[in-house]
């Protein structure tokens, strides 16, 4: 089969090595292969540069701005430099903060609960889960949901005549993703920007999978935030980023109260003695990052920004482009093979490709991938249940969370398999 093809084919070469191209895996028909990791879009493997780094560092590990011993002041430093690093791969602007969270998912929650009271949210239907649901978590946020467009300029129609719409208003965001975990199709961010702006609102981009395969310059494209998980940029120690605009998230009451986020605590006493504490929050990011924080996490994340830069994204940008097509060509050779797509054949998209195969069931193709060719996709709904489901024009009984629902063996599949790839693929 194409896929199994193109992943066992490694005649295109990295230019970053990562880990876990030596892994052997077993196969059910006996024997063993290497192992060929195509779903990048869940968790890409970590760089071999990332491992060495954090190894590196590892001895010197000390508590980060919790402490006066040399280690501590080394993690200190390490940390605040790695959000200078991330700050210049991201294009921050100059007052713009780097928040280290823990993943996407966090970033975009932690974006709304830093949302001005009475904001309107501005989200396309298409989203991934953690993009879409955040908002309405707030019930002081009145959020508008947009249809599927079926072309880039549609989705910018789209948004154009929404904020027209309900103009005038006070603070308004869009969210919007960079490129699609389940087509890989890239969203045209800058018109979104403009058009955001043009109607006084922000823009808050979803960057989960548009960071680790392209350039992202906050200024260049005007965006207000930026979020992405350091996990699927090859950097898997549990950390996550949101940059941008300082103002709301100075002015937000902070995501976590505790230690780190506090700068001056004190005692409130009244004649019977305490009676509650007085507090004053950093404004800087600190604010946002209670709790000890996640220096392995965010140096890894450093590790990936750099290498990433250094290895230049004209050169990753290439040869991603030589392989999607090549796995597209593999694909179009099987008839029974329908690729899912939101803006057509001839769309702009990273290493990230989902298809249904007819008369099978996609759980069942994907194990088969995995048992017999050693070969790791995904299956399912992905985590953005409308959008996959408008591709398929479908309405499955119980997906569950991210799940695969079942079909009979020669229906239409309900969900759908995904391949994803990147760097050291
Ligand atoms: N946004 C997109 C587009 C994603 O693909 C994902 C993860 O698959 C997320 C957000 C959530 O990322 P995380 O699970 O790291 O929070």
């Amino acid at each position: 089969m194409s896929v199994a093809t193109a992943a066992a084919d490694r005649s295109v070469c990295s230019p970053l090595p990562v880990l876990g191209r030596d892994v052997r895996v077993p196969l059910v028909t006996g024997g063993e292969v290497d192992y060929a990791a195509l779903d990048y879009a869940a968790s890409a493997p970590a760089l071999q540069r990332v491992w060495d780094d954090v190894a590196a560092y590892a001895p010197y590990y000390g508590s980060v701005h919790r402490g006066a011993g040399y280690l501590s002041q080394l993690s200190t430093d390490l940390f605040e430099n790695s959000r200078r690093t991330v700050a210049e791969f991201l294009g921050c602007r100059a007052d713009d903060q780097v928040v280290f969270t823990r993943s996407t998912t966090d970033s975009l929650n932690l974006l709304a609960a830093a949302l001005p009271q009475g904001t309107r949210v501005f989200v396309f239907e298409t989203e991934h889960h953690a993009s879409l649901l955040p908002w309405e978590q707030r019930a002081d946020v009145e959020v508008t949901y947009l249809n599927a467009p079926r072309t880039p300029l549609q989705a910018v129609d789209a948004l154009e005549k929404a904020l027209a719409e309900r103009e005038p208003y006070g603070p308004a965001l869009v969210c919007v993703t960079g490129a699609s975990n389940v087509t890989g199709e890239l969203w045209p961010v800058r018109e979104l920007a403009a058009a955001a702006h043009a109607h006084g609102a922000r823009i808050v981009l979803d960057a989960a999978q548009l960071v680790p395969h392209h350039p992202v310059d906050l200024a260049e494209l005007d965006a207000d935030w930026v979020a992405f998980s350091g996990h699927k940029l090859y950097a898997p120690f549990g950390s996550g980023v949101l940059a941008g605009r300082a103002d709301w998230l100075r002015e937000a009451a902070p995501y976590l109260a505790g230690g780190g986020a506090s700068r001056k605590v004190t005692r409130r006493v009244s004649g019977e003695g305490a009676c509650g504490v007085d507090v004053e929050w950093h404004t800087t990011a600190a604010r946002h990052e209670a709790g000890s924080p996640n220096v392995i996490g965010a140096y890894a994340i450093a590790s990936a920004c750099q290498a990433l830069s250094e290895a230049g994204f004209p050169a990753l940008i290439a040869r991603e482009q030589e392989l999607i097509e090549r796995v597209r060509a593999g694909l179009a050779e099987v008839p029974e093979v329908q690729v899912l797509s939101l803006f057509g054949a001839d769309a702009a998209r990273v290493g990230v490709l989902s298809f249904v195969v007819e008369g099978w069931n996609s759980s069942h193709f994907a194990a088969a991938l995995s048992a017999e060719y050693g070969i790791g996709v995904r299956d399912g709904l992905f985590c953005a249940h409308p959008l996959v489901r408008t591709l398929l024009g479908s309405e499955p009984q119980d997906p569950g969370e991210c799940g695969a629902p079942e079909a009979a063996p020669g229906e239409r599949s309900l969900n759908a398999i995904r391949v994803s790839f990147g760097v050291g693929t």
